[in-house]
């Protein structure tokens, strides 16, 4: 867009009437905390009005994952708005974008998972989900079994099931949530875990049984679902430990319990494999979908659906009329354009096995520079995610307090050296999830900043 106003007018309309996400509004309004205004982006590079370039080390919010200025996309999104901007895609409508991306969706998805329905963003994908789950026990006649298991330190979005479902105090404080049908259980994070002696696969197992103990206490036939995201994202970026998924995907079988993988962040390579879903050995009924299928170029998201629910919703319509979900923008016709040429793209650029190849090398590399550190508790990640989390005794195992702000400190201090990471919401926990086309050398800059800035702010 041409620059039709100064940055000063920008900025005072910017306060006066932009109600920002996830944002302090009163240091906002204040100015204690300052906007940044976003120009341009091309590669794994973004700038802003005052001409200040940062490599993002982040992908926007682990979306942008085929990187910025990526002109066959924005040729695809032209091409559609001005063939077809909009048309619904209600009782039986399409477009070829629509249909074509379905079918590319079914061929990326695990076997036997052939249906997609789109929404728009991550948080309507997954209510979309729990709505299908209660739908499908519903026509199964099994009206009580309707309850939600989540994960402490999941994230499933910001909606009012879906934001209980996100098991982070903040997502709930003065929100009234979370709502009764959902319940929370432990979260697989090894690194935290209270029991010290236990090794992983102990830990697994531990997680397997507090997950039935609960599923005891609260009755199987009161529990539909379990969600999960393959690898904990927002949560602190924590690949799960050794034997988890198949030690969980044991007891919901026992108790006849759906699991929706939310893989809006692992989707479509974010691992180094097409999906997390494979990736751990899981066995979803619903997969939900949404950053990486456009890489944000586009608002889109969806819910894969197993061949074993899709009988049952097809039966359900056959007994109850049409089903009553549907949004506006279902399948968006730009949106649709946008993730065919965002899928096509990952496949002609090899990004998916870029993503591992070279998000293993950042992993190394921030293990090598910092793993001695004395600051240091974890570095970990899986594919292009890494995360190192700050401690202020690790060998106490005694964390920061918040009020010390150790992770925004760092996270700062790496921006003012031209990187953008992001310090998680809960825990002093550096999070780093860049383009799936980043560089070798690229890595090595995200990795000596780092250390730079956590040298900064902790000294060592
Ligand atoms: N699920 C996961 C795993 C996410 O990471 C997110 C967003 O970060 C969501 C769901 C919600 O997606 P959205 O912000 O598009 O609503």
């Amino acid at each position: 867009m041409t620059k039709t106003q100064t940055n000063d007018v920008l900025t005072q309309w910017d306060h006066d009437h932009f109600f920002h996400p996830s944002t302090h509004l009163g240091q906002f309004a204040r100015r204690e905390l300052g906007n940044r205004i976003i120009q341009t982006a091309n590669g794994v590079h973004i700038t802003d009005r005052e001409g200040r370039s940062s490599l993002d080390a982040f992908a926007g919010l682990y979306c942008v994952n085929v990187g910025y200025g990526r002109t066959e996309i924005a040729d695809a999104i032209a091409a559609q708005a001005h063939e077809l901007a909009y048309y619904h895609s209600y009782v039986g409508h399409g477009t070829e974008a629509s249909i074509t991306l379905s079918r590319m969706i079914a061929e990326r998805a695990p076997k036997g998972m052939n249906h997609v329905y789109y929404g728009m963003s991550g948080s309507d994908a997954n209510e979309t989900n729990i709505k299908l789950v209660w739908y499908y026990n519903n026509v199964l006649g099994r009206p009580k079994k309707k309850k939600i298991i989540s994960r402490w330190r999941g994230y499933h979005g910001s909606g009012l099931v879906t934001g209980s479902l996100t098991g982070l105090e903040l997502f709930h404080k003065k929100f009234d949530l979370p709502l009764e049908q959902v319940v929370h259980t432990e979260a697989p994070y090894y690194f935290r875990r209270e029991d010290r002696n236990m090794n992983e696969a102990e830990f697994s197992a531990d997680c397997a049984a507090k997950l039935e103990e609960l599923i005891e206490r609260e009755g199987a036939d009161n529990i539909a679902a379990f969600i999960g995201e393959p690898v904990l994202g927002t949560g602190g970026i924590v690949p799960p430990p050794e034997g988890y998924w198949a030690a969980i995907q044991a007891v919901l079988d026992k108790h006849d319990i759906l699991l929706i993988a939310d893989e809006v962040v692992t989707g479509f390579g974010r691992l180094g494999t097409m999906m997390g879903s494979e990736h751990y050995g899981m066995k979803p009924d619903l997969i939900t979908i949404a950053k990486g299928l456009t890489s944000a170029y586009a608002p889109l998201s969806g819910s894969i659906v197993s061949d074993k629910m899709w009988a049952v919703l097809e039966q359900g319509t056959d007994e109850f009329g049409a089903i009553g979900h549907g949004w506006t923008y279902s399948a968006h016709p730009i949106g649709a354009a946008a993730g065919v040429a965002n899928l096509k793209l990952l496949d002609s650029l090899d990004l998916v096995n870029n993503a591992g190849a070279v998000g293993g090398y950042l992993n190394t590399a921030m293990t090598q520079a910092l793993g001695e550190h004395a600051n240091v508790g974890d570095i970990r990640g899986e594919g292009m995610l890494c995360a190192v989390e700050l401690m202020k005794d690790r060998d106490n195992h005694v964390f920061f307090d918040a009020a010390d702000k150790i992770g925004p400190r760092i996270v700062s201090a790496m921006l003012d050296r031209g990187v953008i990471a992001r310090a998680m919401p809960q825990g002093d926990i550096i999070g780093f999830a860049p383009p799936f086309s980043l560089t070798r050398e690229q890595a090595d800059e995200v990795v000596g900043v780092t250390k730079e800035a956590v040298v900064e702010v902790l000294g060592g």
